[in-house]
């Protein structure tokens, strides 16, 4: 191809790093659920900051948009270009370096795996206090790009919380250092956690100075199945207070391929995970069996092959929805308080609009956070779904994106948790940092017209 951009960034990264091949296009212009789709104008693979800088200067001064993309797990269409876009793949800036056991942290690239990160704390007797089911393609910039929560916010907060610095490019080209090694660092704004669930429009993230945590020796998985909503949230409610070791609550809806491992079928399952210094077998059973009203069944697993077989139980919802056709997803959160109304209303408002559609739901219930995902929508009713369950979640008083960010897939239902003054503020910043609206223009914002 003799586009003169082309040969520009050839230049910059090597040839074998600018991609044109329709076929391997076509995988980075096609999202994980198989739901987005776009025909990127080429991909192209810096190897470090200083030549994401080049790359980023070049199309800037070219007016050519660009989409930042990790490990392309997004469940919301966030990496996924439009026509005439191109994709930045951030998959080589993949340098970890030494953890510093003393300060308990670790500066990684951008494009490091979760798993790969996981592994390395691990071999120092540290831990990430993120885990998410899709580590092994998921990078640490893509995490912080859209906030990451996942199985252990309860313990370890999102990824906000993990964040000490950031080093990130600007549209332009200029490269925003935020890697102090001060553990405290009070010097004007903090770019570096603005960046954070900034979903690539505000600026790449090149580089990440990371918190890890100790890794406590005892841990214990239970699964516990529950004849109400009602009384799941009682005993989630009483293991949180009784337990401070708790590290996960996690709602499980319906089995997916994976054997029941209690007796008898029950309508809801939270899978709990407890970590510490002491054994913790006993301490979470005390926990769960003592809830003012406890679970009609559950299993204690000690060791790692039968924890990581309930884990299973849970973890594969994601990828089964997925086997069983594209998935219609609302990652969102209620108040505890409204939850049961929430899920009374949602799959009836959902089958007003599609009535034959199959909804799973699973989630994250200490946080209030619920996936719901819809297969066998028809899409001319897809507006009118996603408009009945982020107007439910909006009307609760809740969030219509708790830890997938906005992407393609909600940029039209922004309105409804933030009110016009925030979203003016939101367009200040995108303009002030990326003025010619280069970095992922399509999303988190409403289309246009
Ligand atoms: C099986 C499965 C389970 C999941 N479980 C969870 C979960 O429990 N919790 C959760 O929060 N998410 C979950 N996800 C969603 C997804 O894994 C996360 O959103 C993850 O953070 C995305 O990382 P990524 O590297 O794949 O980013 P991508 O999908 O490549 O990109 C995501 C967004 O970040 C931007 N971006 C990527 N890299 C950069 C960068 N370096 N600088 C600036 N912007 C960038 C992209 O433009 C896009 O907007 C799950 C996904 C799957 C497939």
């Amino acid at each position: 191809v003799s586009d003169p951009l082309l040969a520009r960034l050839r230049d910059v990264v090597g040839a074998a790093q600018v991609l044109t091949d329709p076929d391997v296009l076509a995988t980075y212009g096609t999202d994980w659920t198989r739901r987005f789709h776009g025909a990127p104008r080429f991909v192209v693979r810096p190897g470090g900051t200083a030549e994401l800088a080049a790359v980023l200067a070049e199309c800037h001064a070219a007016g050519v948009p660009v989409v930042p993309q990790g490990g392309n797990t997004s469940l919301v269409g966030g990496a996924t270009p439009a026509a005439g876009e191109a994709v930045l793949s951030l998959a080589r800036l993949d340098d970890l370096g030494e953890i510093d056991v003393v300060a308990g942290d670790v500066l990684a690239g951008a494009g490091v795996t979760l798993a790969r990160l996981q592994e390395t704390a691990r071999a120092h007797g540290l831990r990430f206090g993120v885990d998410l089911a899709s580590r092994d393609s998921a990078t640490l910039g893509g995490m912080a790009a859209t906030n990451a929560g996942g199985i252990h916010v309860l313990r370890h907060g999102m990824m906000r919380a993990q964040v000490a610095g950031i080093e990130a490019v600007l549209a332009d080209g200029s490269v925003l250092s935020r890697l102090s090694l001060a553990g405290k660092d009070n010097t004007g704004y903090d770019l570096a956690s603005l960046l954070v669930g900034s979903e690539g429009t505000l600026a790449v993230i090149s580089r990440l100075r990371l918190r890890l945590v100790p890794d406590p020796p005892h841990r214990a998985v239970a699964l516990a199945g529950f004849a109400t909503l009602a009384d799941l949230l009682a005993t989630v409610a009483h293991v949180r207070d009784a337990l401070p070791s708790l590290e996960a609550a996690a709602l499980v809806r319906e089995h997916t391929g994976v054997g029941a491992p209690l007796q008898g079928d029950w309508p809801l399952y939270v899978l709990f995970e407890a970590a510490g210094r002491e054994p913790q077998e006993l301490l979470l059973a005390e926990a769960v069996l003592d809830a003012p009203v406890p679970p009609g069944d559950a299993v204690v697993a000690a060791d790692g092959p039968t924890q990581a077989r309930l884990w299973a139980y849970r973890e594969r919802h994601t990828e089964s929805v997925n086997a069983a056709g594209v998935p219609h997803k609302f990652d969102v959160a209620v108040p505890l308080g409204a939850l049961a109304e929430f899920v009374a209303k949602v799959e009836p408002g959902i089958r007003a609009h599609a009535p034959a559609a199959r909804v799973i739901t699973f989630g994250h219930v200490a946080e209030g956070n619920l996936h719901v995902n819809v297969l066998g929508v028809p899409d001319e009713a897809e507006h009118a779904v996603a408009e009945s369950v982020l107007g439910l979640v909006a009307g609760l008083g809740g969030s219509i994106s708790a830890e997938h960010g906005i992407g393609l897939a909600k940029r039209d239902w922004l309105h409804l948790t933030r009110p016009p003054a925030d979203i003016a503020a939101m367009r200040a910043l995108k303009a002030a940092l990326d003025g010619r609206g280069i970095l992922n223009p399509n999303v988190l914002f409403p289309a246009p017209g």
